[in-house]
């Protein structure tokens, strides 16, 4: 129930912009009535619960849309309490005159992520599935959006929930010892614990060695074009693309601005961004140019240095904090630089010859820029996702470590302390005896309506 004077809270749940269908949302006790002053419908008799009704939407005796209505009656709803939908057209007038409606009914305008958070607080959601659902919402390809579906449903529980569990019988095992001692029992339950142990950290850790590849599957990977103008970057570009979209010339130095275009590497989201060359600049415009270039390479995940082979040219690189991967372009002339030359000069992590204009070795550098992003990570197979839950997930190993230590020293009672500590942790990233202020930090990066 909530507090005294709380009213239900409503917003808007569809993008603002032209569309058939706007969504407005209510939530909480009193919505119904709330939400039957604003939107009447047509047939008789009390309100069915998940039934869609046909009706109008009102804002007092003044007529706002057609709409459609659904009340669904608590907890058999998204936020756990009674909740109400209101359908109406899209565009900017009818969502707005919903909502001043609703507002002027007795709801108040709900914060972003709101009712996801009630949500998590009827316990409708773990922390880690609400967690997943802007993660969903905000997937840029299939592959993003699988993950975070799996997620939401419950993937990490699945992945962690029965550690979780071992760690307590571990714990009240010691327990046990420590008040009746039995050394025959305790060489046994050491090794047991033992055994308990490695198995926790091996599920443990390896979730921990996805979560960087996940990250990238989310946020889409940075990759940066960058060498000599005249090399085939923006054409190189374009062939990555599959289509036209960085002006090609002839002329040393167009590309002056940054150019950002998204692609999708095997449902890897890649950003790539075309600088401007390299070289000394000659311009007032080309020195900003390469200025940002060098900004954006600092940036990078991986750097893209295109080389053109027909010239015995080697750009003297600037400092890469990532790994390089080197377009040894314009094969189809006469090559001036070797393979050989430019693996001794440059080590680069990955060398591929191209033809920018025949797409020839295209489909090799978009295999190698995949294996860098995400060298032997299953992306399918990972749930731990974000700061928060690694960094939990690491104080639950580091327990888990000290307990490992503690254990073959005969100290059960700090073996014990470990476990319970590595077990509130991995509680804590399932959002139990979460902190308000980490609950508020997450839903409030959250869009309205959600
Ligand atoms: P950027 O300055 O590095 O972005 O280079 P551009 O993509 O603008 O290309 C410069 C010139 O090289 C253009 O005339 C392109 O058509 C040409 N070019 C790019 N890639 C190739 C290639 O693989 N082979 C040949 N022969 N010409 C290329």
């Amino acid at each position: 129930m909530s507090g005294l004077g709380e009213r239900p809270i409503a917003a808007i749940a569809t993008a603002p912009g032209l569309s058939g269908v706007a969504i407005v949302r209510v939530s909480g006790p009193g919505c119904l009535e709330a939400a039957r002053r604003v939107f009447r419908k047509r047939a008789k008799g009390p309100y069915e619960s998940h039934r869609m009704y046909y009706g109008r939407a009102m804002d007092g005796q003044t007529p706002i849309d057609e709409a459609m209505g659904v009340y669904f009656r608590g907890p058999r709803s998204y936020t756990g309490e009674d909740a109400f939908e209101i359908q109406c057209h899209g565009g900017s007038v009818a969502a707005s005159a919903v909502l001043s409606a609703l507002l002027n009914s007795g709801c108040r305008l709900a914060e972003p992520g709101e009712f996801t958070k009630r949500a998590f607080l009827n316990g409708r959601l773990s922390l880690d599935e609400a967690e997943a659902v802007m993660d969903f919402i905000g997937a840029r390809t299939d592959a993003a959006a699988r993950s975070a579906l799996s997620r939401m449903e419950g993937a990490l529980l699945r992945r962690l929930g029965p550690v979780e569990e071992g760690l307590l019988d571990m714990a009240a095992s010691l327990e046990a010892l420590l008040d009746y001692p039995d050394e025959d029992v305790e060489q046994a339950e050491v090794e047991r614990a033992l055994a308990g142990l490695d198995a926790a950290l091996e599920t443990l850790g390896r979730a921990i060695a996805s979560a960087p590849a996940l990250e990238l599957l989310q946020r889409g990977v940075r990759v940066v074009l960058f060498g000599a103008p005249n090399a085939g970057k923006s054409s190189l570009l374009n062939a990555l693309l599959e289509r036209r979209r960085a002006i090609v010339t002839d002329q040393p130095g167009t590309t002056r601005d940054v150019l950002r275009e998204e692609l999708s590497l095997r449902g890897l989201p890649v950003v790539l961004s075309d600088t401007a060359g390299l070289r000394r600049a000659e311009g007032l415009a080309e020195e900003q140019g390469v200025a940002l270039a060098k900004d954006e390479l600092s940036r990078a995940d991986l750097g893209l240095l295109v080389l053109d082979s027909s010239l015995d040219e080697l750009p003297e690189l600037p400092a890469l904090s990532c790994p390089l991967v080197v377009a040894l372009n314009k094969g189809d002339l006469p090559a001036r630089l070797s393979e050989e030359a430019v693996e001794r000069a440059l080590h680069p992590s990955a060398l591929v010859r191209t033809c920018a204009l025949t797409g020839e070795g295209v489909d090799r550098l978009r295999e190698a820029l995949y294996e860098l992003a995400m060298g032997q990570a299953d992306v399918e197979d990972a749930a731990l996702a974000g700061e928060r839950q690694v960094e939990l997930a690491k104080q639950a190993q580091a327990a888990l470590l000290d307990a490992k230590q503690a254990l073959p020293k005969g100290q059960l009672d700090l073996a014990a302390i470990a476990l319970r500590q590595a077990y509130g942790f991995l509680g804590r990233l399932f959002g139990r005896e979460a902190d308000e202020r980490v609950i508020d930090r997450i839903f409030e990066k959250f869009c309205l309506g959600k």
